[in-house]
């Protein structure tokens, strides 16, 4: 009942426009939230879609481009009597490119992150973390897509139950549940693609017990090559995220769509470099969760990060009331490149 009446209140608070105000906004840690910094990039991906446009290329519809070209460009926020902001509403392209979008996935995945690292922390503080990242050789565009499906593929099999090689039969035995994102960049000196995987794996406090459970980086390694099934040493990297609280699991959780590199690279290379992601990685998952990171999703009720609409409603913080006294509105202006109100 509570929640009606704020939320009414915040309703009826008469919006604040035209006082020439330059936005600063700034999160619970002090930090100054990006939004020129992503706006900026936002119209450079509207210039690089325009220029595919104009060479035929059609990545993107005109209204979805137009949705993108006036992403998060008019803010409103509620102010309480400390002057402190918290974003009420914002007009969201969610183009999957767009990287004020991606920014906004990316705060919203650390909360999520966080929030279920911190419940599963609750019910055996004995769980550790593993961050592992899990690569494979480099790709043309032409074969990325294969790739990509074939990483998730020996992945699978990596946490699979199938393996019978010592290493997997450790990991087998420890393993509760991981986080997996898939993540591509793209190498500008030679005009590859880089799939890879990052993996957040939460495993039993055995794990560290005894070297009869405990996995070296060379045993990481060949457990790797054997579900890749190649017969070079696959390039990884694995740590303990030694403090182990929810926030540092957060921390390493980003959400692993980028579009933000590709926005440096001369024009003809950007279009191409974009159709190919465009392309190869329309509708695809990036971000999976397995065992227990599953359960304890679903049972928090936690909303998909891929397809969730909302991208106002970001902050871990929510616990917190807040005591708005105003709402104001700002617009992005091009000329200063600033949030005016
Ligand atoms: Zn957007």
């Amino acid at each position: 009942m509570n929640s009606i009446i704020e939320f009414e209140r915040n309703v009826n608070l008469e919006i604040i426009t035209g006082t020439g105000e330059i936005l600063q906004d700034f999160s619970s840690t002090g930090k100054e939230r990006p939004w020129v910094v992503h706006k900026k990039e936002n119209l450079r991906l509207v210039e690089i879609y325009k220029i595919a446009k104009a060479k035929n290329i059609n990545l993107i519809s005109d209204s979805r481009l137009f949705d993108l070209e006036h992403c998060g460009d008019t803010l409103t926020f509620l102010k309480d009597a400390e002057g402190k902001k918290k974003l009420k509403t914002a007009n969201f392209c969610r183009v999957r490119t767009c990287p004020m979008c991606q920014w906004r996935r990316s705060l919203k995945m650390f909360s999520q992150v966080r929030k279920i690292t911190d419940k599963i922390l609750q019910d055996d503080k004995g769980i550790k973390f593993i961050f592992g990242t899990f690569t494979v050789k480099n790709t043309d565009a032409e074969n990325l897509e294969n790739c990509i499906d074939n990483l998730n593929k020996k992945f699978r099999y990596l946490v699979s139950n199938s393996l019978t090689f010592a290493p997997a039969k450790k990991l087998k035995r420890n393993l509760l549940g991981y986080l997996k994102a898939v993540e591509v960049t793209y190498s500008i000196k030679d005009k590859t693609y880089h799939p890879h995987l990052h993996v957040i794996f939460a495993v039993k406090s055995t794990f560290f017990g005894s070297s009869k459970y405990y996995m070296s980086k060379k045993e990481w390694i060949e457990l790797w090559q054997k579900a890749l099934n190649v017969d070079y040493k696959p390039q990884i990297d694995i740590r303990v995220i030694k403090s182990g609280t929810a926030k540092a699991v957060a921390e390493v959780a980003k959400y692993p769509v980028k579009t933000a590199p590709i926005l440096k690279l001369a024009d003809d290379e950007a279009v191409e470099v974009l159709k190919t992601l465009t392309l190869d990685l329309h509708k695809k998952r990036f971000v999976s969760l397995g065992g227990i990171f599953k359960t304890v999703k679903q049972e928090l009720k936690l909303q998909d990060i891929e397809t969730d609409k909302d991208l106002v409603n970001v902050d871990a913080e929510q616990k917190e009331r807040f005591n708005a006294i105003t709402a104001v509105l700002f617009k992005y202006n091009f000329r200063f490149g600033a949030y005016i109100c």
